[in-house]
Formats: C-alpha cells, sequence, structure tokens
C-alpha cells in the first residue's frame, strides 16, 4: 500500500519509493509514504484560490454545519479507524479513543460555536472608543477572514486529533487547509480525509492533505496564510527560523514538547483522597498511548516525606500491568510507533539515568502478552527517582517520549520554581485539598504554563485529565513548549482572523456592526 496525496482537488501518488510505515508490534512494513514529484506549491495556490473564496461565502453557522456533517462522517467509520490505530500506532482501544473520538468531539464543540456566532462572516469586539473631541469619530475592531491557506504540520501520536483539531479552528474561521500528517501514522490521517471527501460535505478546496516529506510547503507560504506546527521543538525551532517564514511573515503557532509537570501538595499525604487521584493521574501518564502525549506528566514532584511513598504506589500498580500487543483485551501499554521512537526513547532514559535512579521498567520488557518481546517497539513503563533535583538539568531538560516520568522531592515553597525549570510547559497539575496553597501555587505556575489542573477531593474523579486537550481550553505554552495557543473555543480564531481597527463615524461602523456578530476573540 502506497498513500496517495489529496492536492489539487484529487488523490494522486508520489513517484519515488517513499518510506515505510510499520506494525510496531512487529516492525513489519505496512506501507509506504512519498510525496515525490508532487506539487505543493500549486497545492497551496489551489486551496487559496478554490478553497478561501467557498468557505468564506459561508456563514459562520453554515460553516459550523460542515463542520457537524464531517463529524458525522468521521462517526460512521469509527470502528475502521480504531483497527488502522491499532495496527500502525499500536494503540489500545482506549488510546485510540483519545484520537479518534477526541477528534470527532472537538469538531463537534466547533460546529457548535458556529452555530452560535450565527448568520455574520465577520466579528467585532464589544464596545467602542471615541477619538475625537466631538462625538463623531469612532473606532471599533473588527475580525474578518485572511484570504490565505492554513498550513497544518502534524506529529506522529495524533493522526486523527491534530489533524481535525486543526481543520475544526481553520475551517469555521474560513480559511482552507493544507495538511501535513507524519510519515509514520499518515495512513489513519489518509484514510479520514479520504471518507470526508467521498461524503462530498466539504467545498472543493478546503481540505487538501500531502502524505510525504512536505518539501515546498513551507516554501509556498505568503502573508496571509498560517503555519500551524505540531511536533518537537527540533522542528518547530527549524520551521520559526525558515527564510520563506522570515521572509513573508505568515502568522505562525508552534506546539512542540514540553517537560510538564505535576505537583503533590504538602498535605496530599499518603491515604489522603488526594495523594491517591496523584497516584491514579501519574499511572496513567505511563500507560494511556505508552506515554507518547505532549502534554504528559514528565516529572512527578512532591514534598520529601511523600515522594517516596509516591514512587512506591506508582511502581506497585504499573507491576500488574500488562504490555504487549494491543489486539489482545488484558493489555494496557502498547508499544511506540516505531524502533527510532523506541530506540530515542531508551536513549532518553539513559540521560536521565546519569541524574535518577531506575525504580522499575527503564528497559525493553522481558515479557509480554501476545507479542514477542525479541520484536517490535516495545518499552517497558518506567519511573525514576532523582535526589537531587535542585542540582539536576537533563530531568527538566529532556523529553522522553515514552512511558517514562520522574519522582523528585521539594522543600516546602519551592514547587513552582521547580516546574518552571521545565523552561515552559504545555501543562501542569496540582494535587491538593488546601485552596489557600493551590490558589498561590497556581499563580506561581500560571506564567509558565499554558494550562493547569487543579484536584481537590471535591473535583475527585469529575476532571478531565492532566494530559487531555479539551477544545473549550486553550492549547499551547510559553518557551520550550513552542509559545503557540490553539483551541480556547472561539480564543482559537484569532490565528485566521485578521483584527483591524476600524476608524470613522457612526454610519459606517453601524454598517459594519451589522454584518458582524459581536464577540470578544
Ligand atoms: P517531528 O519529528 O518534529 O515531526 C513533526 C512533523 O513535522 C511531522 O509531520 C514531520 O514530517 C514534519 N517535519 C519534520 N521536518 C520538517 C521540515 N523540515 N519541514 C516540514 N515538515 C517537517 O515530531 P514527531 O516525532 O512527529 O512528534 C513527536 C513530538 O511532537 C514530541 O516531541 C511531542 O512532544 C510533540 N508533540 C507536541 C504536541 C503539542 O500539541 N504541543 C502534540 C503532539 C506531539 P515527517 O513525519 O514526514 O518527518
Amino acid at each position: 500500500m502506497k498513500l496517495e496525496s489529496y492536492l489539487n482537488g484529487r488523490w494522486q501518488a508520489g513517484s519515488g519509493e517513499g518510506r515505510a510505515f510499520v506494525d510496531p508490534v512487529t516492525d513489519e512494513e505496512l506501507g509506504r509514504v512519498d510525496a515525490g514529484g508532487l506539487d505543493a506549491a500549486s497545492a497551496m495556490t489551489y486551496a487559496r484560490e478554490v478553497g478561501g473564496p467557498a468557505l468564506r461565502a459561508l456563514t459562520f453557522a453554515e460553516r459550523g454545519g460542515v463542520l457537524k456533517a464531517i463529524a458525522a462522517v468521521l462517526g460512521e467509520h469509527r470502528e475502521a479507524y480504531g483497527e488502522i490505530a491499532r495496527r500502525n500506532s499500536g494503540n489500545t482501544a482506549a488510546d485510540a479513543a483519545v484520537d479518534i473520538d477526541g477528534a470527532i468531539a472537538t469538531l463537534k464543540v466547533y460546529a457548535r460555536l458556529g452555530a452560535s456566532l450565527g448568520d455574520a462572516r465577520a466579528v467585532i469586539e464589544p464596545g467602542r472608543d471615541q477619538l475625537a473631541r466631538e462625538p463623531v469619530f469612532f473606532a471599533r475592531h473588527l475580525w474578518t477572514s485572511r484570504p490565505g491557506v492554513s498550513l497544518q504540520i502534524n506529529a506522529f501520536n495524533f493522526p486523527a486529533w491534530g489533524l481535525w483539531e486543526k481543520v475544526a479552528v481553520s475551517l469555521l474561521a474560513g480559511v482552507p487547509s493544507v495538511t501535513k500528517p507524519a510519515s509514520a501514522t499518515a495512513w489513519l490521517s489518509a484514510q479520514m480525509l479520504r471518507d470526508v471527501v467521498a461524503a462530498g460535505v466539504v467545498p472543493e478546496g478546503v481540505l487538501s492533505l500531502l502524505c510525504g516529506d512536505g518539501a515546498g510547503l513551507v516554501e509556498a507560504l505568503g502573508p496571509m496564510d498560517s503555519l500551524a506546527f505540531t511536533g518537537s521543538a527540533e522542528t518547530g525551532a527549524a520551521l520559526r527560523g525558515h527564510p520563506r517564514v522570515l521572509a513573508e511573515a505568515p502568522r505562525v503557532s508552534i506546539e512542540a514538547d514540553s517537560i510538564n509537570a505535576t505537583i503533590l501538595g504538602p498535605d496530599a499525604t499518603p491515604g489522603s483522597a488526594v495523594f491517591d487521584l496523584a497516584v491514579r493521574e501519574v499511572v496513567k501518564a505511563l500507560t494511556l498511548k505508552a506515554g507518547q502525549l505532549c502534554t504528559n506528566i514528565r516529572r512527578v514532584i512532591a514534598p520529601e516525606a511523600i515522594a517516596d511513598a509516591l514512587r512506591d504506589a506508582v511502581a506497585e500498580r504499573l507491576a500488574a500491568t500488562p504490555v504487549g500487543d494491543p489486539a489482545d483485551e488484558r493489555v494496557r501499554v502498547g508499544p511506540l510507533v516505531n524502533v527510532a521512537q523506541r530506540d530515542a526513547a531508551l536513549a532518553g532514559i539513559e540521560m536521565l539515568s546519569a541524574e535518577a535512579q531506575v525504580v522499575c521498567g527503564g528497559r525493553r520488557p522481558d515479557e509480554l502478552v501476545g507479542a514477542d518481546p525479541e520484536r517490535g517497539c516495545f518499552v517497558a513503563p518506567t519511573l525514576l527517582r532523582c535526589r537531587d533535583p535542585q542540582g539536576a538539568r537533563r530531568v527538566h531538560e529532556t523529553e522522553v517520549f515514552g512511558p517514562c516520568a520522574t519522582v523528585m522531592a521539594c522543600a516546602p515553597g519551592e514547587a513552582a520554581a521547580l516546574a518552571a525549570r521545565g523552561g515552559g510547559s504545555l501543562a501542569v497539575s496540582l494535587f491538593s485539598d488546601d485552596a489557600g496553597y493551590a490558589a498561590e501555587t497556581a499563580l506561581a505556575l500560571a506564567p509558565w504554563h499554558g494550562r493547569l489542573l487543579v484536584v481537590d477531593e471535591a473535583v475527585g474523579r469529575n476532571h478531565s485529565g492532566h494530559a487531555i486537550v479539551m477544545p473549550q481550553c486553550v492549547h499551547g505554552g510559553p518557551g520550550r513548549a513552542g509559545g503557540g495557543e490553539e483551541l480556547g473555543g472561539a480564543r482559537g480564531l484569532r490565528l485566521h482572523l485578521q483584527r483591524s481597527a476600524v476608524q470613522g463615524g457612526e454610519a459606517l461602523l453601524g454598517r459594519l456592526a451589522e454584518g458582524a456578530v459581536e464577540a470578544a476573540l
């Protein structure tokens, strides 16, 4: 099987050998991805010139209707997608649900947002400023769709959600998408797009997909376009500094990796409800999607008196967690996506071991359920314990993109500063019943983190999880995390809309307001 790309309104195959993608349980080749000879620049032009006008002719409510129709198509094929996710990503059913159901849920949230924005095609901010002594000259701020294309480059770990969370926002904003999935898992993205195109629910030119190395896409960016990238900090930095990006100044949003932390408050002692809730969340971080979530817990920060008990509780739960072929219903942890990712994770663990002791895991598993430990891309769920987190550097800087976290102790009042050693992160969580402590710590954590999850006994298990991105909440983090911001309900539209200060008289501003929906973005 060779994946095709959907460019210029038709499915096209590359002319080269391409790169293989595999079944990570066995490392056997499933197919190839190749964009050799495909014309990325003309595909960008086609999206801009054909998809853009078609989409901008629709109101927000009509675009919301398109998103609702896409969600319905994807829902119909959900089982087939789960099968692809199992075979190509090594996903258990629960892992696949995070990606596939997360994609469908995000589309539905943006469909409803579109309906709520109604028959407008522009947004106007509430309030006006009087700019002259006489009340005849004012300013209002107007948001309009940029007549460009949204280039979306995605990471391998969310072939479904990564694709649709970006399309949901850009489509609602009136901007067509050219999307490039990561080669390792492009199969699921390509199949989803094929089903949506075949259903005929999206205007021509609004969705394009390039399977392959993406050569020529960034080179085709223009001043009205945007680049939304999700992936490693290294690739993100290269794209940010790309000469075309610097020269044309398209909007850029980078969602990179981060060394996210979870923190236990001084009251989260063994036996307390919040201690148990924290243990549950750390275990989830080490099992769900085999730890391959960018928002995942990488560092566990607890007071000295709690850290060892926490380590033991998590290690005990991990010892009882079946690792193996996700086709076996008993399995809770599948493989990493390919051999390169497995070896990168093992090398990362090796680096961390210079500063932390391996409590469990730290290598390829000796035994697997339903799979051969000599083959495949498995890494045993790994917990480390760092004794000197203040003096350590690697535990705050190395992202092991797999089932791995490091427990470290901190003195009272030091937790937020230690979390900030990650250099800016996507998500942090805090487990405490002491609202005063939690509020004070949250204020210190906030500038360094895009999202904060605070769990007390009253919240209990009724939360969305440390790693799960909710479409209503902004996703992205400062510094190391890339400095981007996506989703967040209507806030996400900002990447694709141009805000202009319109200065003029009552008549003009009144007329503009009639055709726009009033909202604060
Ligand atoms: P990656 O190697 O940086 O690749 C990400 C994407 O960039 C892939 O589609 C890749 O294509 C493409 N790419 C690489 N070099 C490129 C270039 N020069 N020009 C254009 N595109 C280029 O990251 P990954 O290994 O797929 O994903 C894992 C990383 O993503 C982890 O570090 C994780 O933390 C991060 N991540 C972050 C988020 C977030 O929301 N912040 C979400 C998920 C993952 P190919 O696959 O074809 O090489």
